[in-house]
């Protein structure tokens, strides 16, 4: 069932589909000729978008090679040089961004208006604000050079937005680039790529790559990369450290996380269920720092638990196009499967699945289980999918505990009227961020990422573009010393 207005036109979108229907990859400026190739689908309607060419260490080699032989002249431009290109491709993500947002929801499973209004502006913002950067990079750091080549990783939630938080930097910095997407969602890595040709960008600065695992494990071997900068799971991510421990290489981790969201029973209720739906129910939950366990003072828990299941039941879910819809599909029904599985095989506490319409297919619906023991595996594990986990605390200090009791450190949201409170809090909770009274908010000059299992190394603001460059100290004999 579809709720409101037409969907939004994908005309323009099966115009650029049906122009290429078979994609090769992204070197040297131009597409390949497709090689091997395999489907990508809409989970919405399971119907095959395109096919991209899975990537061999042959293929992975010749960007790299590419990408190397643009470095020299790239990196020795100055910044504010660069910073042109940026801005330029900045602009070029706003011209297009009504083909990029319903590339990016067809491809994905997400809501169109969480495409067009969040993650499309913020590939925009992040181009902007490095463009920004790249100016200043001459003069506020002398001294600095950048590290070459860098090897870019990708997971499937955000597909545009990762590919802007690692190309942004790397390019300002004056680092060219080769890109592996997520299988699930290649499609507007590609379309950036033709698009960075009407940017000018010079051929060789940006290649991308795409395939499965065995692609990026190619990539993250390469020995002619300077840096891997990856996004994904724990489990892939700690692979790619110990592949690349010794090796020389730089190496930034943007892992998984199970955040807690943490209501004291003097906060603004109303407000902190909206966040809540934002924290868990944005992207159909798969998010790296979804708010994914709710920790709520026992004084409000049953006030709480009730206004939410009744927001829930609200939610609204249905064609990723349809303008007016909450929650969207799930990214392949690989996911979904396991999102599924590992709700059916809990077997502790209650769970509360939202009376919304679930559409057939790909869909899962927003889920609320409460009564787990604290350290059972929904608990303890990410679900990455839109499913919330609910506990009771007494106090601030039992709360704290709590939080970090799991082995991420992504991220944390306390809500509470007593600032005090909160900002006592705070700092007791083992993440990289933690929002007050909000939840997801993400700013490109904003310094974003993880601790403990949730990895390490910022993305965004200063410390971000800090970690695509390397400090060059040369000295000078000023003056013979004579004995
Ligand atoms: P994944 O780890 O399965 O895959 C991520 C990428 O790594 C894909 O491009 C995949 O092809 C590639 N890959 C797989 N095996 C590899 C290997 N051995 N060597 C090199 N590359 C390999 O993750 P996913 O399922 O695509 O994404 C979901 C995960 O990403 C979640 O755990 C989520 O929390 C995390 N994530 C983290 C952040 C963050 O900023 N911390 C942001 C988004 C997603």
């Amino acid at each position: 069932m579809a709720y409101g207005p037409a969907p939004e036109s994908n005309a323009e979108v099966l115009a650029w589909l049906s122009k290429h229907k078979s994609f090769g990859h992204w070197i040297d400026g131009a597409f390949t000729k497709p090689g091997q190739t395999f489907e990508t689908r809409n989970p919405a309607t399971a119907k095959p978008l395109a096919l991209v060419t899975q990537g061999s260490a042959a293929d992975v080699d010749a960007a790299v090679k590419a990408a190397r032989r643009a470095q020299g002249k790239w990196g020795k431009l100055p910044g504010h040089a660069r910073a042109k290109y940026l801005y330029a491709l900045a602009r070029l993500v706003q011209k297009h961004a009504r083909l990029f947002a319903v590339l990016e929801s067809m491809d994905n499973g997400k809501p169109i208006r969480e495409s067009r209004d969040i993650d499309i502006p913020l590939v925009a913002r992040h181009f902007y604000y490095h463009a920004g950067l790249a100016q200043l990079i001459d003069d506020e750091l002398p001294g600095q050079t950048a590290l070459g080549v860098c090897g870019a990783v990708i997971p499937w939630n955000f597909p545009l937005l990762m590919l802007a938080w690692k190309v942004a930097p790397a390019l300002a910095a004056g680092n060219t680039v080769v890109l592996k997407p997520a299988e699930y969602t290649p499609l507007t890595a590609l379309l950036f790529a033709e698009i960075s040709r009407e940017a000018g960008l010079p051929k060789g600065v940006l290649n991308i790559v795409t395939g499965d695992g065995d692609t990026g494990a190619a990539l993250v071997n390469h020995a002619d990369v300077n840096k891997i900068a990856f996004t994904g799971s724990t489990a892939v991510g700690r692979k790619i450290r110990m592949a690349t421990a010794g090796s020389g290489k730089a190496l930034t981790l943007e892992l998984g996380g199970k955040s807690p969201y943490i209501v004291f029973e003097d906060a603004d209720i109303d407000s902190a269920i909206e966040g809540l739906v934002d924290a868990i129910w944005f992207n159909q939950g798969q998010v790296c720092c979804a708010g994914s366990r709710l920790l709520v003072q026992e004084g409000i828990a049953d006030r709480f638990y009730e206004k939410l299941k009744r927001r829930m039941d609200g939610l609204r879910m249905g064609d990723p196009l349809d303008k007016c819809i909450d929650v969207g599909a799930i990214v392949d029904p690989v996911q979904l499967a396991t999102i599924r599985g590992l709700v059916d095989s809990n077997t502790e506490g209650e769970t509360y699945h939202a009376a919304c319409d679930v559409p057939e297919g790909c869909y899962y619906p927003p889920t609320l289980i409460t009564g787990l023991s604290a350290a059972s595996t929904l608990m303890q594990e990410e679900i990455f999918g839109p499913v919330l986990v609910g506990m009771t605390f007494r106090t601030p200090a039992e709360a704290v505990e709590l939080a970090n009791n799991t082995r991420y450190g992504l991220a944390a949201t306390i809500w509470s009227e007593n600032v005090n409170l909160a900002l006592d809090v705070a700092p007791k909770i083992k993440a990289g961020v933690v929002w007050v009274n909000a939840t997801n908010l993400f700013d490109a000059a904003a310094g974003f990422g993880g601790v403990r299992e949730s990895g390490f190394g910022r993305e965004g603001g200063w410390e971000g573009l800090m970690a695509y460059l390397k400090p060059i100290r040369v000295s000078k004999a000023l003056a013979q010393v004579k004995p």
